[in-house]
């Protein structure tokens, strides 16, 4: 089966990419290539690209009924949605270009996907809109409270940024076209993504980098001077914010399995995508010496405003919903992987 990935040539879209052609499905991408990469696409993944932007309907239509020129061949059967602009910075800075693109651009796609043109007729299959499986964020929990952690599905979502609220504002459309037009449909919150394919051949360089672990990893290749510790006098043991990191791989097969079961049974469902472990901005840092075996420059710096102190999974739904269990939850080898990519792209500089 076909199965737009849009947003396909970013960092999570691309590992996807790969999960589904090793799962035996067809992957086509849709990307307007400002953060994403056609190399890693039309050379290392193989795959058809469409670039386009997604509030494009036409260029939708085209590629959903397999006319697009770009990617000619079937029609869609199913949709993995990653595509967005996900700075939370910039998204407090410019507001109005995350609800344009997240939003309004995932409202264009529903819209396509309920239209009857685009609808499964095929025998053995559910008629109706085809499923969608969405890539949410524990940012949508916004700052739990200390006794909702672990973090569950049922924790109340109180998003404290435009970003996060853009998500979950992409969550209730599900909720509402699910409820109104049958869309078939999962959302999977993400907690804090790292790591990259063991291949280490799916990532490329991201710019600006804000995260911790790529971050910390420059600075022990000494691409950075040093790092910066974002607060040390959070209400954790060791005074640093507390954080899930959750291997790519890990993720990638998460939607696999999610797109399977939404093929098998249909519904709306939740699901939260995390180790269930917390490590310190501290743990990270020791960890990543440990496994380069080098030295960085740590600096201190007051609190980045809006980072809550904790944020871990319980995963236990997508565990035993989905049958999801990640390969890679040790943080050592998260980093590891982590950093066989940084050293490639280090030569590559
Ligand atoms: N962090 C830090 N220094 C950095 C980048 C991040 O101390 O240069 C901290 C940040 O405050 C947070 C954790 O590392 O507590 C993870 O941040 P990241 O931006 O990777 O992910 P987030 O949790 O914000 O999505």
């Amino acid at each position: 089966m076909r199965v737009l990935v849009t947003g396909g040539a970013g960092l999570i879209g691309s590992h996807a990419v790969r999960a589904l052609q090793r799962a035996g499905f067809e992957p086509v991408v849709l990307d307007n290539l400002v953060f994403g990469h056609r190399r890693i696409v039309e050379q290392v993944l193989g795959v058809p690209l469409v670039v386009a932007q997604l509030d494009d309907r036409q260029q939708l239509d085209r590629l959903l009924a397999g006319q697009h020129p770009d990617a000619p061949g079937a029609s869609v059967g199913a949709v993995l949605h990653f595509a967005a602009f996900a700075y939370v910075g910039e998204s407090v800075q410019d507001p109005a270009r995350y609800y344009r693109n997240n939003v309004a651009g995932s409202l264009t796609l529903l819209e396509a996907l309920i239209d009857p043109r685009h609808q499964r007729s095929a025998p053995g299959a559910a008629a109706g809109p085809m499923p969608l499986v969405f890539s949410s964020t524990c940012a949508t929990y916004g700052i739990p409270a200390a006794d909702q952690i672990p973090i569950r599905e049922t924790t109340p979502q109180n998003p404290i940024n435009p970003y996060g609220r853009s998500k979950w504002m992409i969550e209730q459309l599900l909720a509402d076209f699910h409820l109104a037009y049958g869309l078939p449909a999962t959302i999977l919150r993400y907690f804090n993504a790292a790591g990259a394919d063991p291949a280490s051949d799916l990532d490329e360089d991201h710019t600006p980098e804000t995260h911790l672990i790529p971050l910390v990893l420059e600075a022990l290749a000494g691409r950075r001077s040093s790092i910066c510790i974002y607060g040390s006098d959070y209400p954790t043991p060791d005074g640093t914010c507390i954080r899930d990191y959750i291997h790519v791989c890990d993720l990638a097969d998460a939607h696999v399995l999610a797109l399977q079961q939404l093929q098998r049974h249909g519904g709306l469902h939740h699901y939260n995508l995390g180790t269930g472990r917390g490590h310190s901005v501290l743990d990270v840092i020791t960890t990543a010496r440990r496994v380069t075996g080098l030295e960085l420059q740590i600096d201190q710096a007051p609190r980045r405003p809006g980072d809550p102190p904790v944020l871990v999974a319980s995963a236990e739904k997508a565990a035993a919903e989905l049958g999801w269990q990640p390969r890679f939850p040790d943080l050592a080898t998260t980093i590891e992987h982590a950093w066989r990519w940084c050293q490639r792209s280090c030569t590559r500089v």
